[in-house]
């Protein structure tokens, strides 16, 4: 019998990526947003039509592509941010895949033009369903602007599945949320079927919370600030007495990446005891910095999971800081800081 394995073509490799990574719209939403921070934009616009199932575009004024580059950044593992394995040890930005805009434009109709401040002029790509259409010289502003159109035009199975547009709609504000928060210096707009959902200027975090999450958080958080050799923690809780009964803000931010974690979720709920009204949760926007040595992100190709080398230990601290918090404000006025060493944190490497 004739052999059989056979190397899949590029075009089907970035669907079956696609298909891990761009699960709706608001995926794309993600990735964009995320190369244009990791592009050093102090502005980005995201625009929207029909929750993104029509168009999804993402202007931004950062560092822009030369002519090869735009190219080039949809071939797949196309990357500018790491170069070797040691790499993946210290990372500092939201790519390092260099998947997404593989994926994407394998599923969807993709047009790119950008232009570095250094160039006059600058390019334009059209790519549709991982085939190249066209490249030309293009006027432009300084900075990159993605306009990503009928995502699953060509993946009947995966566009059947879409939500309503208010569904779809919630994910994409859910992660403009997440982006924008962890970035207060970059001013940010998202914009559906023409009307502002969002318009934030470069502000300060707790602004920013007041901004993106309700304006009642002015009032309503207390500042958390706990320094270790470990781990920092830096962040906003909300005061227990406001805990909703439904999930929806809490935030973990591991070196400005949005993170879920269940397990550091429980440090905070049982930091709160039996502050909190029954079967309420606490807002909180909690920022870990950690070296990048210490954490492994590249478990799950969203990389919204994240693993710690010392998850017991950042566990302890991270209850003792939310603790510390509520202390300081007179929350848990009982709160005895000797006993509970909520300041000088005994904590230990276990490597
Ligand atoms: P990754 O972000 O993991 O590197 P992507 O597929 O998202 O992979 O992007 C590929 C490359 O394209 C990036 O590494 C970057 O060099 C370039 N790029 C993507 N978006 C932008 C942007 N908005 N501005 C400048 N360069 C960009
Ligand atoms: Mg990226």
């Amino acid at each position: 019998m004739a052999d059989i394995v056979r190397v899949l073509t590029d075009a089907v490799a970035n669907q079956i990526a696609a298909g891990e990574v761009i699960l709706r719209p608001a995926s794309v939403v993600k990735e964009l947003v995320e190369n244009s921070v990791d592009a050093g934009s102090n502005n980005i616009q995201v625009i929207v039509k029909d929750a993104g199932k029509s168009l999804i575009q993402v202007v931004d004024n950062g560092c822009g592509m030369s002519a090869n580059d735009a190219r080039l950044c949809f071939e797949r593992h196309a990357t500018s941010k790491i170069r070797e394995t040691a790499d993946l040890f210290a990372i500092r930005t939201m790519g390092f895949r260099g998947e997404a805009l593989a994926s994407i434009a394998s599923i969807a109709q993709v047009e790119l033009k950008t232009r570095r401040k250094e160039d006059e002029m600058g390019t334009m790509v059209r790519i549709s369903g991982s085939e190249f259409e066209r490249q030309e010289p293009a006027g432009c502003n300084p900075g990159t602007s993605f306009s990503v159109k009928n995502l699953f035009f060509n993946v009947p199975a995966r566009r059947r599945f879409l939500k309503s547009t208010s569904t779809e709609l919630k994910h994409i504000i859910n992660e403009f949320q997440r982006v924008a928060l962890a970035q207060p210096g970059i001013g940010f707009s998202l914009v559906h079927n023409d009307s502002v959902i969002y318009k934030v200027q470069p502000e300060t975090k707790k602004e920013r919370i007041a901004h993106l999450m309700g304006h009642h958080f002015n009032h309503n958080l207390v500042n958390l600030e706990t320094k270790t050799s470990i781990v920092n923690i830096t962040g906003y809780i909300g005061k227990p007495e406001k805990a909703r009964k439904t999930y929806g803000e809490q935030f973990f931010f591991v070196n400005n990446r949005y993170m879920r974690h269940p397990y550091l979720n429980k440090a905070v709920l049982s930091a709160y005891e039996s502050l909190l009204p029954p079967e309420s949760i606490p807002s909180y926007f909690i920022f870990l910095d950690i070296d990048p040595e210490h954490v492994d992100i590249n478990i799950h190709p969203t990389k919204t999971e994240i693993k710690f080398d010392d998850e017991r230990s950042i566990f302890q601290i991270l209850l003792a800081s939310v603790k510390e918090g509520l202390g300081k404000f007179s929350i848990t006025p009982s709160l005895d800081f000797d006993q509970d060493g909520a300041i000088d944190i005994p904590v230990f490497r276990n490597r």
